[in-house]
């Protein structure tokens, strides 16, 4: 195990999967036509291009199929960041009357730093507060949804703590108030079952390298019938809602990834939970004064926040790159910086134990070897911390 990586930070990427990587080969030397071109060469190309789409509306649960047997609900774009803006973008286009966003104070940065950029704009934009769980305030949301509200965006599941929320009610409250509903469902997509007809989501963002496909491709569901304004403008590519020629490699391994997701969903939950689980039990019962963060009861699988009274992330997260082990501290996105991520003070952990978070985030590449050496390593790194922290000791 010496020597080895063990990596443990699958909310900030994932490896590429063999098979996915296998599926994109052909396109990047053989198969490079332009799926735009009306020679055959390239016409293929645009065949395997929808069949990539059908692939991730399946995994999501959107059903629909234009004339051609295409799933034209789904737009492919160049990342999760990218799904959010453009969500949130349309929804106001597409009401332009409401001037209002109503969002949560514990989503990605890819939504909330749009909104500040909507709020120097003009917009009104409010966010929900959450639990000590990262459980959703409803009364809240009820009270603040209204009829100035374009969208409400909330996110599946969370990427620090991988706690979930009930989207399906959340999106019946946007809809009683004539708003549209996004979620964010980068961290969730391939983790836990989505159906997006049946939860009534007007849209939804995916990003490829969070389950198993390249960096640099994402996904939009955008329900039929929603007037979708662009958030980039050029060619017409994806039925004129995205400029840009397509990527087409990634596009490909991002079908393929989720089509090996949808048939290993229930598998994978049940494994990834109970690596999890067991991994948990292990370090409540070694290391004291520590706490799991989320919502225990509906979380995405592979996740596990761990708050380490008295001590830093940062050095809790050297010690164990010393032995190989990759985790993180808050959202890849904040690191570096020392202030607890906005996740934990929305939740309103404690600064003590706020300060020495990890995340581990598992995939379906991790095994219980490789947690029970996590779990064997941990103990004596936090004791040795925590000997030279002065906030370990006037807490004794
Ligand atoms: N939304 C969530 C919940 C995420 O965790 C991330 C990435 O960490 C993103 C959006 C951004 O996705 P991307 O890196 O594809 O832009």
């Amino acid at each position: 195990m010496e020597n080895k990586i063990i990596y443990l930070d699958n909310n900030a990427t994932t490896a590429v999967a063999p098979e996915v990587f296998e599926a994109m080969k052909p396109y990047f030397c053989e198969r490079y036509g332009n799926p735009s071109s009306i020679h055959r060469f390239g016409g293929s190309v645009a065949a395997d291009i929808e069949n990539a789409r059908r692939q991730v509306a399946s995994l999501i649960g959107a059903s629909y199929r234009d004339k051609d047997g295409n799933a034209a609900e789904i737009i492919f774009t160049s990342c999760g960041t990218e799904s959010d803006n453009a969500a949130i973008n349309a929804a106001l286009q597409a009401k332009p009357e409401r001037k209002k966003i109503v969002t949560t104070a514990v989503e990605h940065p890819a939504v909330l730093h749009f909104c500040e950029e909507l709020v120097r704009k003009g917009y009104q934009v409010e966010l929900i507060g959450v639990d000590g769980q990262g459980r959703l305030d409803m009364e809240a949301l009820k009270k603040a949804v209204d009829s100035d509200t374009a969208i409400v965006s909330a996110m599946w599941g969370n990427n620090e703590t991988g706690t979930l929320f009930p989207v399906k009610d959340i999106a019946a409250i946007a809809h009683e108030a004539g708003a549209y509903f996004h979620s964010d469902a980068v961290q969730a997509a391939g983790k836990v079952k989505i159906d997006v007809d049946e939860c009534n989501i007007d849209f939804l963002s995916i990003s490829g390298h969070k389950l198993h496909a390249p960096k640099g491709v994402g996904a939009l569901y955008v329900r039929r019938g929603i007037l979708f304004t662009p958030l980039i403008f050029g060619g017409h590519q994806e039925r004129g809602r995205r400029g840009g020629t397509e990527n087409v490699t990634s596009v490909i391994g991002l079908g393929k990834a989720c089509e090996i997701a949808e048939k290993s969903l229930d598998e994978e939950y049940r494994y990834l939970s109970g690596l999890r689980d067991e991994f948990e039990q292990k370090l409540l019962k070694t290391i004291p004064r520590i706490r799991i963060n989320g919502d225990l009861e509906h979380r995405l699988p592979g996740t596990s926040s761990v708050s380490f009274e008295c001590i830093e992330g940062e050095s809790i997260l050297m010690l164990l790159d010393v032995f190989g082990i990759c985790a993180s501290s808050g959202s890849a996105c904040t690191t570096g910086s020392l202030e607890p991520s906005h996740v934990l003070r929305a939740m309103c952990i404690p600064y003590s134990a706020a300060h020495g978070t990890i995340r581990f985030s598992l995939s379906r590449y991790n095994n219980k070897e490789e947690l029970d050496f996590v779990a064997e390593k941990l103990p004596p790194i936090i004791a040795r911390l925590r000997e030279i922290s002065p906030y370990w000791e006037e807490k004794q």
